[in-house]
């Protein structure tokens, strides 16, 4: 993890913290917490294709009665247990996002059933926009979890419990769909990969399920969430792509209670939400309002309708329907996608080199970079210039020598900088395209008479 991705999620914490002083969490009030026990926000959705519903629910399974039956199984030598594998590496993690995909209820002899899901559901997500243009910015790892029996607790019915690797379980909080796992657990596996940005939990199961983990950075784990879903229904996969872009995107929910009523509180933080209508956001040229009359991806036209970030009037979404209101579409709608991307930018290095920048390189040495590999939506562009003037013709050169360039041998120190930038459509905000512009600067030797003067 570099400095850039400790600072992004110091922000993103900030801005949890932002959103749990503005919007009270409903399963706050709603819940009385238990004594001593660490506690948890975790999103569920009841039913496929619904909207979202909040509640918290403990950090750890092992203390929870009548319902995980994680018995500290010790899987056998010989088995695959803690193995890392590589589901889409494209990158130095310190440049990329890494997901961690660990897998529960899988047996010694199921770990290829394991991958075979994880795979799937990575396929899930990434069919869908911008996780799909943007999987070069993107590590995907795999963390093998013996599970002593096969399935998970509370499948198919809340009478059943299995002893599992992560302790996950259906019926969390009362709750049927809701599939908790023990965070300790989780976070100890997918310690065995590289790094860990996000960990998705996948466990073995064709019932329909899941849930998404936030707030962990203050509970002292080093990931920004956690989500949970079955591995045999595809509706599932649904929730992670949703969650993943409350930690990437930093997109608020854009569905509703009822017993919210009308927000009064003034403007929110939330990107995607804002208490002013579509005149209001256009006159303070503020949140979406450079998508105002679009035709989106989601179906309709961004504009602003009524409810969202939980409450149905008095704050406003960009779209009817979107994969942040429900998961009966697939679709982010464009400022969604905008906040996508930033998130991966944020958190990912499009640009990189082995030459490294702190010492200077010779005027007839090779520079060689690397862009990430983008697609779709997306539209990388490598520039490179001179003392700060652009060599048109080296344009989408990853290997050059500072002489090719035209770095004279004059005895002079001269700079050569190389600059990758992201001119996709889907992105209008100067800010974000900002943050997908990186570049790096090289200083050359002087070299030529002047210098050899001097011998
Ligand atoms: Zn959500």
């Amino acid at each position: 993890m570099n400095t850039k991705k400790t600072a992004a999620i110091s922000v993103s914490v900030a801005l949890t913290a932002l959103m749990g002083a503005v919007i009270a969490s409903p399963a706050a009030a709603a819940e009385p917490k238990p004594s001593q026990e660490p506690r948890v926000s975790v999103e569920y959705f009841p039913e496929p294709g619904g909207e979202g519903r909040r509640t918290d629910v403990p950090l750890n399974t092992d203390t929870v009665t009548g319902r995980s039956a994680a018995r500290s199984a010790t899987p056998g030598a010989g088995t695959t247990d803690g193995q890392v594998g590589e589901l889409s590496v494209t990158g130095s993690s310190a440049d990329r996002l890494d997901v961690v995909i660990v897998g529960d209820g899988y047996t010694a002899d199921q770990q290829d059933a394991f991958h075979t899901a994880a795979a799937t559901k990575w396929a899930d997500i990434t069919n869908i926009e911008p996780y799909s243009s943007y999987q070069g910015l993107m590590n995907v790892w795999t963390v093998d979890a013996v599970s002593a029996e096969s399935g998970i607790t509370g499948d198919p019915t809340a009478d059943v419990t299995k002893d599992t690797a992560l302790g996950s379980y259906f019926w969390c909080s009362e709750t049927e769909r809701l599939i908790c796992a023990d965070i300790d657990k989780v976070a100890s596996y997918a310690a065995k990969a590289p790094e860990a940005d996000l960990v998705v939990v996948v466990s073995n199961s064709t019932k329909y399920g899941g849930a998404g983990y936030s707030g962990l950075e203050a509970e002292g784990y080093p990931f920004g969430g956690v989500s949970t879903l079955s591995s045999d229904n595809a509706q599932s996969s649904m929730i992670a792509a949703h969650e993943i872009a409350h930690s990437v995107g930093l997109l608020a929910d854009e569905y509703t209670y009822d017993s919210y009523g009308t927000w009064t509180g003034g403007e929110v933080a939330d990107i995607n939400s804002s208490s002013f209508t579509a005149e209001q956001l256009a006159a303070n040229r503020t949140k979406w309002y450079r998508w105002l009359g679009e035709t989106d991806p989601t179906g309709g036209t961004v504009g602003t309708y009524e409810g969202s970030s939980y409450y149905p009037f008095g704050l406003y979404r960009p779209t009817a329907n979107s994969l942040m209101r429900a998961l009966d579409i697939s679709d982010f709608n464009l400022p969604g996608r905008e906040a996508m991307i930033a998130g991966f930018y944020r958190e990912a290095n499009a640009l990189s080199s082995k030459v490294g920048t702190s010492s200077a390189v010779l005027r007839t040495s090779s520079i060689k970079v690397s862009q990430a590999e983008l697609t779709g939506l997306a539209s990388p562009e490598l520039r490179w210039y001179v003392d700060g003037k652009r060599v048109k013709r080296a344009q989408g050169l990853t290997t050059v020598a500072p002489a090719a360039l035209g770095v004279a041998a004059d005895g002079r120190t001269h700079t050569v900088t190389v600059e990758s930038a992201d001119r996709t459509r889907s992105i209008r905000d100067p800010k974000v395209r900002a943050e997908a512009t990186e570049s790096m600067t090289w200083t050359v030797k002087a070299s030529g008479h002047k210098a050899h003067q001097h011998h």
